[in-house]
């Protein structure tokens, strides 16, 4: 583990210290870094970058593949985690033919200013769709939405917030009311779960990355880790492919039933997602067979996740700095990165193993590649 002072209990202080720390862990253990430069500019004018690091051979067949800051601010758990395995060794030696590819910070912008969405307020992963048409508006959303935009941030507006979404609840089933506040919506810039009225700097870089980076790729075993759903400290795992499908299979081959089960949400019901980054792979590599699996880190119960993405609306409003802001601003990122040092362990811990396995699992897997 690093023994720099700033970083707390693994977690780097803020985006260019993750990502210094990160490019250091990555070059000790002989992987090459590509990316991208995007735009624009972290909170103390710094650069940033999507990037990504290759291990093994450069045009493999078979390849494992970790991504982290598709929610940029979830992305600091992310990069800990892939310094961590890194740091205790990474991807090793691979045989021939095997590749890991690390992505870091697909919306930087996002990670170095500690948002969820990015520099357009857009949540990424639902932005992957196929842009100009956008999705059917999300009727239960539109209602919601005008008591979603709090005037202040104080708990009188929050109660107001919360009144209107539990009266939607209460005359709808927990599906339609997921799908309602979680499962994205193309209309309101301002919004929550907005997915944008076109593909993200990061939508695109990401997909040229992908295509030129993995384009040899017939076998690929993506995790794409989050945090903000789930127990507390522990994985919460879910697999997007079709039943009986390679991608399922091979998530159960990796990690076992854990994978599929669904075991651990914190969600009544998981909201019908659309336009999920993991579509990225898929589209840029047609002639890949891809094993897509998110994996959550449980944070706060449901009620307090909702709070902070009510407060990040709000603060995404703000002009001018303020003690409200602040306050708004600490419980947001408490909310997806505990300072809690038990919690952070148990992401390290938890995730460095999610790292071995799909690693092992893909190096197995490879021997038996037609
Ligand atoms: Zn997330």
């Amino acid at each position: 583990m690093t023994s720099n002072p700033d970083f707390h209990a693994g977690f780097a202080p803020g985006y260019e210290q993750a990502r210094q720390a990160w490019l250091r862990a990555v070059f000790s253990r002989g992987g090459s870094v590509h990316g991208e430069r995007h735009p624009g500019a972290g909170p103390d004018g710094e650069p940033l970058w999507q990037e990504l690091a290759v291990f093994g051979d450069a045009d493999a067949p078979s390849v494992f593949v970790v991504v982290c800051g598709t929610h940029g601010i979830e992305g600091h758990a992310g990069s800990a985690v892939m310094r961590a395995w890194l740091e205790e060794g990474g991807p090793g030696s691979l045989p021939r033919g095997v590749g890991v590819v690390l992505v870091h910070a697909v919306n930087p912008w996002g990670m170095a200013h500690w948002q969820r969405g990015t520099e357009n307020n857009v949540d990424l992963n639902r932005n992957f769709i196929a842009f100009p048409g956008v999705p059917a508006p999300n009727a239960g959303y539109a209602e919601l939405h005008p008591h979603l935009m709090l005037a202040d941030w104080s708990e009188a507006e929050v109660e107001r917030a919360f009144a209107a979404m539990d009266a939607l609840r209460a005359r709808v089933d927990e599906q339609a009311f997921s799908n309602a506040f979680n499962g994205g919506q193309y209309l309101h810039a301002d919004g929550i779960f907005y997915g944008g009225h076109a593909a993200e700097w990061a939508n695109l870089a990401l997909r040229r990355q992908v295509a030129r980076h993995l384009g040899r790729a017939r076998q690929c075993v993506l995790v794409d880790l989050h945090t903000g759903i789930g127990p507390y400290g522990q994985p919460f795992m879910i697999n997007f492919d079709a039943p009986g499908s390679f991608g399922r299979e091979r998530a159960r081959e990796t990690w076992g039933d854990a994978a599929l089960s669904g075991a651990g949400s914190t969600h009544a019901a998981l909201a019908n997602f659309q336009g999920l980054m993991m579509d990225a792979f898929v589209e840029a590599l047609p002639g890949c067979r891809i094993s897509a699996t998110a994996v959550e880190f449980g944070t706060l119960e449901r009620r307090r996740m909702q709070r902070a993405h009510l407060a990040n609306a709000w603060m995404r409003r703000q002009a001018h700095d303020s003690d409200a802001l602040r306050r708004a601003g600490a419980e947001y990122r408490e909310a997806f990165i505990p300072s809690d040092p038990a919690w952070r362990a148990s992401v390290l811990r938890h995730g460095v193993a999610l790292c071995r396995q799909g690693r092992d699992a893909v190096v197995a897997s490879h021997r038996t590649l037609p």
